[in-house]
């Protein structure tokens, strides 16, 4: 027992001096840190080093580019209850969903302050609304879509509901931005001109805050979710426009391998790990890079064990996942070297069926966690 935890104190130490290489001089955090592990192999609390280790990871995450790490919560509840984390993914049709009508501007921004305020500055990304497809609201007298999935949904319906739904919500979550570190994430978009439209009135309710002497946070960033074929292709042209990406695999998935996420019949088909959809998350990934703005997910698949080595090698920078999710994801995010994780990714794309990745990837991650 003593042996096995001087064996995994000896492993966090390991890794933390990789922190500390990475570091430099600079960070005295990371030094007190070293040098209490080092020299301190009994009578403190592994776990509490482990998530001392993972915090000095992600702050130190700057310095290096092949591993910046964040690892976020999915929905407000979650983030109240731990104090703070950051929210990579706010979904504000549970707003609509929740309500009779359309929720009014004042309701939507008491319920986006009151996020904006919990967080205590740190940030929350919080996506405009994305109803249509699956989502159905009875107030909003939809009419039946055929394909629905590729119909009239999200920032399609927000554009042509400018008035009534999309205006009062971007105001809303304007004026909770002065509480906070609130950011704008557009959901489906599929062309340039949809995010163009979208900042042009977010332009125009800025204008007319000013005149009326509203606070608001004046670099709120506006975001994209990638999460259609079309994004993909193109996300080199949504990089220069766009303040930060998050990709959205549950409809990128469904969206590449043409097939119905809710549909059993063909859910075979459906999986991240086909080499297209791996593909095009690698390309979305570099091309934000390549750009320098943040690249997270807020998909099921940032929280998969198979799938985080893969997105750590293609060097995405924020993950998102339910609280639950959380721990096993910093295990490995602090597993696993940057080399190691290299040549796994390239063995991993050079597979041309989703079976042969899955299970390189399975025995990966058999292997590692024993
Ligand atoms: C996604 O598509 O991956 C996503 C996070 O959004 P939703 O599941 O709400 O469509
Ligand atoms: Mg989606």
């Amino acid at each position: 027992m003593e042996r096995a935890r001087n064996n995994l104190t000896l492993l966090l130490a390991a890794q933390l001096v990789e922190v500390y290489r990475v570091a430099g001089n600079t960070d005295g955090q990371v030094r007190v840190l070293l040098r209490m592990l080092v020299s301190r192999h009994e009578g403190f609390a592994v776990e509490h080093v482990y998530v001392q280790m993972v915090r000095v990871l992600r702050e130190v995450a700057a310095h290096d580019g092949n591993k910046v790490v964040h690892l976020l919560l999915i929905g407000l509840a979650e983030c109240t209850r731990r104090d703070g984390e950051r929210v990579g993914l706010f979904r504000s049709e549970f707003l609509f969903m929740e309500s009779d009508a359309i929720p009014s501007e004042e309701a939507q921004f008491e319920a986006y302050k009151k996020v904006a305020i919990a967080l205590n500055g740190k940030p929350v990304i919080i996506r405009t609304l994305d109803i249509g497809g699956d989502k159905e609201i009875p107030y909003m007298g939809l009419e039946k879509d055929e394909n629905p999935f590729l119909g009239y949904r999200a920032i399609r319906l927000c554009l042509d509901r400018k008035e009534d739904i999309y205006k009062p919500q971007l105001r809303a979550l304007l004026r909770a931005s002065a509480y906070g570190n609130i950011r704008i994430m557009i959901p489906l978009v599929t062309c340039i001109d949809e995010l163009r439209e979208a900042k042009a009135l977010i332009e125009e309710i800025k204008a007319e805050l000013d005149e009326k002497n509203i606070a608001y946070k004046k670099d709120i960033q506006v975001g994209i979710m990638v999460e259609t074929a079309a994004a993909s292709l193109i996300a080199d042209i949504f990089a220069k426009e766009a303040d930060f990406f998050s990709i959205g695999t549950n409809d990128l998935t469904q969206y590449t391998m043409s097939v119905d996420r809710g549909n059993k019949k063909v859910s075979y088909l459906y999986s991240t790990f086909n080499p297209a959809v791996l593909r095009s998350i690698r390309h979305i990934i570099a091309c934000g890079r390549e750009a320098g703005i943040m690249v997270g997910m807020c998909g099921e698949a940032a929280s998969d064990p198979m799938m985080i080595p893969l997105l750590l090698a293609f060097g995405l920078n924020e993950f998102s996942m339910s609280a639950s999710a959380i721990l096993r994801a910093r295990k490995m995010v602090t597993e696993y070297s940057v080399e190691e994780l290299q040549a796994v990714a390239d063995k991993a794309m050079s597979f041309a069926t989703t079976a042969e990745v899955e299970d390189y990837m399975r025995k990966f991650v058999e292997k590692i966690t024993g």
